[in-house]
């Protein structure tokens, strides 16, 4: 069973201060989940997870992790920004973009991030950009096909965006080692939100392979694997969380197996997790304010999709509690909605729930990761709140809520702007 992380009385405390809808982050929960990741990997002497920021991009949340150990992982100017800010630097910060601006790869490169390149074409672009090549480089693989689990899970790389060729990439390796690189890094993220161990392993086995491979027939130094993101978390109650130990230890197998005895035991596993870091540690509380009955019964809360995307995006799954309601039988059926002019503004879909009366504050779960991050700003409303719930307790605003001034004040359009700004003088 799924049990929030705060309590109905906890949540009627902090409503006095802070009004729902709000995100809360369980920085205990956080701590624990980094110290078993490094616990994990620690056979690893370089291992580092380099956090996906765009999943949480909140500077107290990266600063949390960075004190365990992580660096960074961005995908744009603003994320390399944040990482900036909370004091990462170099090497500390990968820079794993696509169809990436110049200007954005020009500021990587003065922070000494390590540049991660999606794509064949950009060793030149990035040469023409910044004026030379970096000694330290990474290439993102595409292996094309699908890529398969034995649980029958898969993905299809083939069908995705992202990185170059198996041609390409030994390609790419021999004319960055002739412009001047020195150590370099492969980079693969295959399959999205696996629940099953089995992932890491299998895509490090894949990778450790092509290392030797690439190595051998280019002479380039591989200095670290980067086995990128797709860790999951198990959404639904039904699903077994993954085992970091477990795909730690699975890592490391093959790392004995097909690395040491190719004399490459020096190299260096990154991670770059974003979901499996944050997911479960961060939920929308949201108070029921109106129920409805029609064809269906109705709850509808104070938070819409602009708060949490997911479910409306892609029929996501989020599990939903009532607090303080944990233990009573879910003996209603309800779709729990939010106030957009879309009908898929559904957090849940005729879901098992216990009688939910206005009023009732409603936990969100596993909202922790590219769940905040993906809001929006449709028919008009606002971004909410982040809290933090302290490892002592104590709870800290980590973001305010937007406000109407906020929402307006990229407008320029003259008299309009100043009706405004008197408006939202309050
Ligand atoms: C999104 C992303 C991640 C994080 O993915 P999760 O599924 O949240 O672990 C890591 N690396 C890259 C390049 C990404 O785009």
């Amino acid at each position: 069973m799924k049990k929030p992380f705060i309590t109905k009385e906890k949540v009627e405390e902090i409503v006095k201060s802070f009004p729902t809808p709000f995100y809360v982050y369980d920085e205990k929960g956080i701590i624990e989940n980094a110290k078993a990741v490094y616990d994990a990997f620690s056979w690893n002497k370089g291992y580092k997870e380099y956090f996906a920021v765009k999943a949480t991009p909140n500077p107290v949340l990266m600063d949390i992790l960075m004190k365990q150990g992580c660096g960074f992982d961005c995908s744009s100017k603003t994320e390399l920004m944040l990482s900036e800010a909370v004091g990462a630097e170099g090497s500390n910060i990968m820079f794993s973009s696509n169809d990436t601006p110049a200007e954005e790869y020009v500021y990587a490169d003065k922070l000494g991030a390590i540049i991660n390149l999606d794509d064949f074409t950009h060793i030149e672009f990035l040469e023409k950009t910044i004026g030379k090549i970096p000694e330290t480089i990474s290439c993102r693989y595409n292996p094309g096909g699908v890529f398969q689990m034995s649980n029958g899970i898969m993905d299809n790389p083939g069908d995705s965006k992202y990185g170059m060729t198996r041609d390409q990439l030994f390609e790419a390796f021999k004319i960055l080692k002739s412009k001047g690189a020195k150590n370099f890094g492969i980079h693969a993220f295959l399959a999205s939100n696996t629940v099953t161990n089995e992932y890491y392993p299998l895509l490090a086995g894949q990778l450790f392979e092509l290392a030797v491979e690439l190595q051998n027939e280019t002479g380039a130094h591989v200095t670290f694997i980067n086995l990128s993101g797709g860790v999951g978390i198990p959404y639904t109650p039904d699903q077994t969380s993954n085992d970091i130990a477990e795909i730690g230890k699975g890592v490391h197998e093959q790392f004995d197996k097909i690395l040491v005895p190719a004399g490459m035991g020096d190299v260096a596993i990154y991670t770059e997790m974003g979901r499996f870091m944050m997911g479960p540690y961060g939920a929308l509380v949201t108070k029921a304010i109106h129920e409805k009955h029609i064809y269906k019964e109705y709850i509808g809360v104070d938070a819409c999709a602009v708060n949490l995307m997911r479910p409306a995006m892609y029929g996501a799954y989020h599990h939903i509690s009532v607090l303080g309601k944990e233990n009573e039988p879910l003996d209603h059926v309800y779709d729990v909605t939010g106030s957009l002019c879309e009908n898929n503004d559904k957090f849940a879909i005729e879901r098992s729930l216990p009688k939910i009366d206005k009023g009732d504050y409603l936990f969100i779960h596993d909202a922790g990761a590219h769940g905040y991050a993906m809001g929006y700003n449709y028919n008009g409303k606002l971004k909410c709140a982040e809290l933090l719930l302290k490892e002592d307790g104590g709870v800290q605003l980590i973001r305010r809520a937007e406000t109407a001034k906020d929402y307006f004040s990229t407008l320029d359009c003259l008299d309009i702007s100043d009706k405004l700004e008197k408006l939202t003088d309050d």
